[in-house]
């Protein structure tokens, strides 16, 4: 059987969404596995509570002073603490920038392998297969681990749905180590929040998502209206976001946040390798574009090939139309 050892990403006490999808992933393996929660920080117990009815066999909290602002270097070796008590097959990361960070110094720091961005994972004949993307998209890896020795996953959680609670009650287990101070060549300046209010693509269930074809800034503005009525995100193909007309943090693809939602509208958007690898998990793909042969339809349930600058106005239309009809 499988240990893992899943890192619980966190900030502002708030714990990331993403990993009660990793916690999914690690269920998902079944019987083959079973798991526990690492997190570091500082002034961290009330963490553990938002944590602690998920299944996970322990909750190891490293809770140091020195820990207080991301410094990956020194959180390195607060993990390896936890590593080397807990003994696991696999230590797990949510694909985030700082979980990459992470997984990558773990993985130099141990000597371990590393699989970073994957996808998807099962096991097979006691061994961890991990799914991810190579060639820009074009091509799905599946990379057998080796059975002995430490295992470092970064996993883009965005297909498994978030875990839910539990009746059990994961026992807390603090783990003390040394953690120096950040050294004098690092300084800590501080958080920047996004600057935007949009709801993330992650965890949205509608994805309401423009490309290039949208043309200008001025006519996205009409899916965040749509996205509004919709109680939707407003996702953006690279194409649309290279040209200003959404933040990056809102990226769909290879490149951008990997999403499953119950329902996907792409407007204007080609459907490129790199795209359809962020989105085609989607239970519901509806594509509406001026070329027939966009790839997009190969994935889409339904298809519109119309002009999405017309398609919209009228969509929202409609809605208002059936709302005034219908009772209150
Ligand atoms: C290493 C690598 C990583 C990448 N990562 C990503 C990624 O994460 N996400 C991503 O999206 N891309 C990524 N790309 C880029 C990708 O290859 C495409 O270039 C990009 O997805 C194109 O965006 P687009 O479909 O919006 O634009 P375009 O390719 O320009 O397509 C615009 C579409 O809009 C249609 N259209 C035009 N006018 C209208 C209209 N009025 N109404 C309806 N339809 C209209 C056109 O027919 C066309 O299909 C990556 C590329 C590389 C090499």
């Amino acid at each position: 059987m499988l240990r893992l050892l899943i890192c619980v990403e966190h900030r502002e006490n708030r714990v990331s969404p993403a990993v009660l999808r990793l916690i999914s992933a690690a269920s998902s393996l079944g019987e083959s596995a079973t798991f526990c929660l690492c997190a570091l920080g500082s002034r961290i117990e009330g963490l553990a509570q938002k944590v602690c009815r998920y299944r996970a066999e322990k909750i190891y909290l490293v809770d140091h002073g020195n820990l207080e602002h991301h410094d990956p270097r020194v959180m390195v070796r607060a993990i390896d603490a936890v590593v080397c008590e807990d003994k696991p097959d696999v230590v797990l990361f949510p694909a985030s920038a700082d979980g990459r960070d992470l997984a990558a110094r773990l993985a130099m720091r141990k000597g371990a392998a590393l699989v970073s961005n994957a996808t998807a994972w099962r096991v097979e004949n006691h061994s961890l297969v991990v799914t991810k993307s190579v060639y820009s998209g074009r091509l799905t890896a599946e990379i057998r681990l080796p059975k002995e020795g430490l295992k470092i996953v970064s996993l883009r959680s965005g297909v498994y749905p978030p875990a839910s609670l539990q009746s059990f009650e994961s026992p807390i287990i603090h783990v003390a180590c040394d953690i120096p101070e950040t050294s004098d060549d690092w300084e800590y300046v501080g958080f920047a929040s996004p600057s935007d209010r949009l709801q993330d693509v992650t965890e949205a269930e509608i994805i309401v998502s423009g490309g290039a074809g949208l043309k200008t800034k001025e006519n996205f503005q009409m899916l965040h209206d749509l996205a509004n009525r919709l109680g939707a995100a407003v996702g953006a193909s690279r194409g649309a976001c290279d040209a200003g007309f959404q933040p990056y943090s809102h990226q769909i693809g290879l490149t951008g946040k990997t999403v499953a939602p119950k329902l996907y509208l792409a407007l204007g958007i080609d459907g490129a390798v790199q795209h359809l690898a962020g989105m085609r998990h989607s239970k519901v793909i509806v594509a509406v574009n001026t070329k027939r042969e966009a790839p997009i339809f190969q994935v889409a349930q339904y298809g519109c090939v119309c002009d999405a600058l017309e398609f919209v106005p009228a969509l929202i239309e409609e809605m208002q139309r059936v709302r005034c009809q219908s009772p209150s």
